[in-house]
């Protein structure tokens, strides 16, 4: 962004003139505040890859540890682990479902071309949408719909 107005810098505390590019410092400073963009390439910038990276750990930390555990079920209790995951995407849809209302226009991909339309009915874990400037209807996952 271009500064409109005399600002400082929130962490080397450098005055920003008018016309001067400026960033914003998130994580770092509060809220409102911002920085120079000698700052946000050497201070700002690593500090969100940093918080990235440590998020991408952790999630793959998880999937690892889950694999673990998978590598020793034995088959009734992988019918079950499929149970507990079936359950969890019902209730992933549900929460999603509880977001869209009949009327809404709603997008999704299917065979490589996204699908716009109407939402004319929701069930428990699927919609129908009517395609714009079609007579065609769609039975949908809730999961793969979007907002359009
Ligand atoms: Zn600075």
């Amino acid at each position: 962004m271009i500064a409109d107005k005399q600002m400082k810098c929130c962490i080397c505390e450098t005055e920003i003139d008018n016309g001067m590019d400026y960033h914003n410092p998130a994580p770092l400073g509060k809220s409102g505040d911002v920085c120079c963009t000698y700052c946000n390439i050497t201070k700002v910038l690593p500090v969100r890859i940093e918080q990235t990276r440590k998020i991408t750990e952790k999630m793959s930390k998880i999937l690892v540890n889950i694999n673990k555990q998978i590598s020793l079920l034995n088959n009734n209790e992988i019918n079950s682990v499929i149970q507990m995951i079936k359950n969890r995407r019902t209730e992933l849809s549900m929460a999603a479902g509880s977001k869209l209302s009949v009327g809404q226009k709603v997008q999704f991909s299917g065979r490589g071309m996204i699908v716009k339309g109407r939402l004319t009915k929701i069930n428990q874990k699927t919609a129908i949408v009517s395609e714009s400037n079609s007579p065609k209807q769609w039975k949908v996952s809730i999961s793969l719909l979007e907002a359009a």
